[in-house]
């Protein structure tokens, strides 16, 4: 838990999301400004400021939040096959347009036509 991070507040239940999943290990919700039909954040529960702060040695989560978010997709309005998929999206960085400084994927999904480029800060 880091003071003053929102997505850590998120994760201790001290501000409201609408969530979609909750585990020992991760959360995930609903982005409050969707930039597509289906836009979940997908957010570990430690503390991790950015893709650029991991190692090797976080393979093994890092696995885990991927594979959680590809069943996260398709359980919440993203088509299956090859006609469907879905947008996996890290920003890292202040470069990288990440606007809060705690690990999170976005997926961004469902039925097109939606702003290729409404990725936030893409
Ligand atoms: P990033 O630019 O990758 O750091 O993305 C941060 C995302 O968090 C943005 O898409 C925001 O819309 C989203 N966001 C900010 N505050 C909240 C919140 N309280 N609940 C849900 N999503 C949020
Ligand atoms: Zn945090």
């Amino acid at each position: 838990m880091s003071d003053n991070c929102i997505f850590c507040k998120i994760a201790a239940g001290d501000i409201p999301a609408k969530k979609v999943h909750e585990d020992e290990e991760f959360i995930a919700f609903h982005d409050i400004n969707p930039a597509a039909p289906t836009h979940l954040l997908v957010v570990p529960r430690r503390h991790v400021r950015s893709l650029a702060d991991v190692t090797s040695e976080d393979a093994g989560w890092l696995g885990r939040m991927t594979v959680l978010a590809q069943k996260l997709a398709f359980d919440n309005g993203c088509t299956p096959g090859h006609d469907g998929g879905f947008r996996l999206v890290v920003n890292t960085g202040q470069e990288g347009g990440q606007e809060i400084d705690h690990l999170h994927f976005h997926i961004l999904g469902g039925p097109r036509p939606w702003n290729k480029r409404a990725a936030p800060a893409a």
